[in-house]
Order: C-alpha cells, then structure tokens, then sequence
C-alpha cells in the first residue's frame, strides 16, 4: 500500500487560527497566562449539531482560539508551523486562508498583519519546500464594506507564488449575512486576478450553492458538499469548472452528516467535480489534510489510482503557476508509478 504522506497534493481549505496545533496553542496562551476553554485542549475533535447552537459553540472556541494570537511572532510561528505539518503530510503546496482584521489591532494596522501573513508563507516556502501562498477571507459576520476594503487590500498582492495573495474568500457562519450583498467585494478580488473561493455548501443546501454560483462566480467552493443534494446544481458547477474544497472531518464535526462515510465524497467525484481535500480547522476537528486521504482509502474505498486522482484534482485547481503544476502532477505520477508503493 502506498504512503498517503508521500503523495503530492495541494492543500486548499486551511485557515489560519484552525491550523495551530494544540501545544502550540497552549504554548501561546500560556504565555500570556490566558485561560483557554478545556474543549480546545482535550484533544477530542469538536462534534456539535448542525444548528445555530452548534455553530456558536464552534464559533465560541474559534475565537477563543483567535484571542491568543497577539503578536507578529504569533503570527510567523503559526503560518511556519502550519507549513511544516503540510509539508511532512506530503503537501507541495499550501493556499493558507486569513482573514488579517482579527490580528490588525496587535501589529498596527490590517495591512501590516497581512504582509506579515506573507512573509512568513515566503520564508515557510523556503524552509519547507513546499509554495505557501495566501487567501484573504472576508467575514460574512462584517459589513459588506469591509470586505471591500479587505479584497483592495488582497489585490495589492496579487500573484501565484510563495507569499503572494491567491484569492479571495468569504468565511464565517454560511447563514448570515446577505451574500449578493458581497458580489462587489468579490468583483474588485477578480479584477485583479484573484480566485474567488468562498464558502457555500455546507451548512446551507443546494439553493445556496446556486446563489453562491450566481453571485459570487466561484473558482472553488469552500465545501460545496451539499450540492450533491441537487443533481441539477451540482451538474452546473461540474459544467462550470467550480472544485470543490472538501473537507470530510470538517462536516462531521459540524454535524452536517453524521459520519465520514456520509459524506458524499464519492458522489461528487462520480459527477465529475473536481474535489480538493482539505482540513479546514485541525485544531477544533482533530485531524489534517492527510487524515482526510486516509478516511477517502478507507471509508470511501478510493483505490490508490482514485487517490491519485484527488491529488491531481487539488493541484490543477490550486493557484500554482502551470510550471509548478506540471512538476507537482509529475510527482503524482512517479508515486503512483513507484513499484511496491515506495517512492524513493
Ligand atoms: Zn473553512
């Protein structure tokens, strides 16, 4: 059987506070002799209903989470950590979701917390041998405008390599807000030459899929999962060429389905979506990108040329230059190929 660490894959949906491990969150608010919920530190992967209620408990512990990170060395430890663990998971290259406003206030403003964000995916990049780069996310808890102000900022750093701005997403409790209300927002993001890659699909159906679609014009949906309860949006997106960022733990521990062979991860790939897994927030879910290939082996029974398929779907729908795409689908190619499953 071949090593899932050793596949090569692009990593799409992980954000920024959700990437921390535990001791290193616990590390940082020791450090400021802050109290931290005993939720975030038992190593139980967060399990709430999928209501309201579920969501704020989720929320609570996110943004507990998000209160300890205080400064730029926060901030670097963070964006340096989450790349090692990618890299180690066999993942060539990272597109690290941030929304910087959270962080502003402690490093002098929402343009210095973003540059900050970039040049530690730059120098994670070198270190780890892999490409970070990065996506802005909006809040859909946030005026509208402010996600204006967030994607003129993103398009000032627009690019494809280590340390640039990729895209722009829209985070946050999928039903709040008012989405058309972002269109603009994401209009300036696209004018730029950033992905749009908001979220949609998973905590709302198939309807909300479709607005998404409609107003936000979506190169990748965050999720999407839900659309798989519409053949008819669902074919759309396929025509379209909108790859879906799923993350099976992730809408497990959200109890959007009950459990990992409820996801309907091999519903959507038999529609022909091009599916990226991801992680979303190891630290509230209790596992990272590689878990999410391993639960596609043996809860989905994905054979390793399945596997590989994945991986090459998550790289071609990445933000990676063609050049470092056809390299990285080149090592897809040579693990699959390698005889007995060792790649040297
Ligand atoms: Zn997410």
């Amino acid at each position: 059987m071949r090593d899932l660490t050793r596949l090569p894959k692009a990593h799409l949906h992980l954000h920024f506070t959700g990437s921390m491990s535990v001791p290193t969150l616990r590390a940082i608010a020791d450090e400021r002799g802050m109290r931290l919920p005993s939720a975030l530190l038992d190593g139980d992967p967060l399990r709430v209903p999928a209501t309201q209620r579920g969501w704020f408990r989720f929320q609570r512990l996110y943004d507990a989470a998000r209160a300890c990170v205080r400064s730029e060395a926060d901030m670097r430890r963070i964006v340096d950590e989450a790349a090692a663990a990618d890299a180690a998971e066999g993942s060539v290259r990272l597109e690290l979701q941030v929304d910087p406003t959270s962080y502003a206030q402690f490093v002098g403003g929402i343009t210095p917390a973003v540059e900050i964000v970039l040049d530690a995916a730059r120098t994670a990049s070198a270190a780890h041998g892999l490409e970070v780069a990065v996506v802005v996310a909006a809040s859909r808890m946030r005026h509208p405008l402010d996600a204006r102000t967030l994607a003129r900022l993103a398009a000032r750093y627009a690019g494809h390599g280590p340390g640039e701005v990729v895209g722009f997403g829209l985070s946050n409790d999928e039903r709040s807000g008012d989405t058309e209300a972002f269109a603009h927002a994401f209009r300036i993001a696209r004018d730029a030459g950033l992905a749009s890659v908001p979220h949609g699909g998973e905590l709302l159906g198939p309807e909300h899929v479709g607005t998404v679609a409609e107003m936000l014009l979506p190169d990748r949906l965050g999720h999407g999962v839900r659309a798989s309860e519409d053949p008819a949006v669902l074919a759309r997106l396929v025509a379209r060429g909108v790859a879906l960022e799923v993350c099976p733990a992730s809408n497990v521990g959200l109890g959007v389905y009950a459990d990992t062979a409820a996801v309907p991860l091999r519903a959507l790939v038999d529609a022909g979506a091009e599916v990226a897994l991801g992680a979303d927030d190891p630290l509230l879910f209790g596992s990272r990108l590689v878990d999410q290939y391993e639960a596609a082996r043996t809860v989905h029974g994905f054979d390793d040329a399945e596997l590989a398929d994945l991986a090459r779907a998550s790289i071609r729908a990445s933000r990676a230059t063609p050049a470092s795409k056809v390299r990285m689908l080149a090592g897809v190619d040579a693990w699959l190929g390698a005889e007995g499953g060792t790649v040297g």
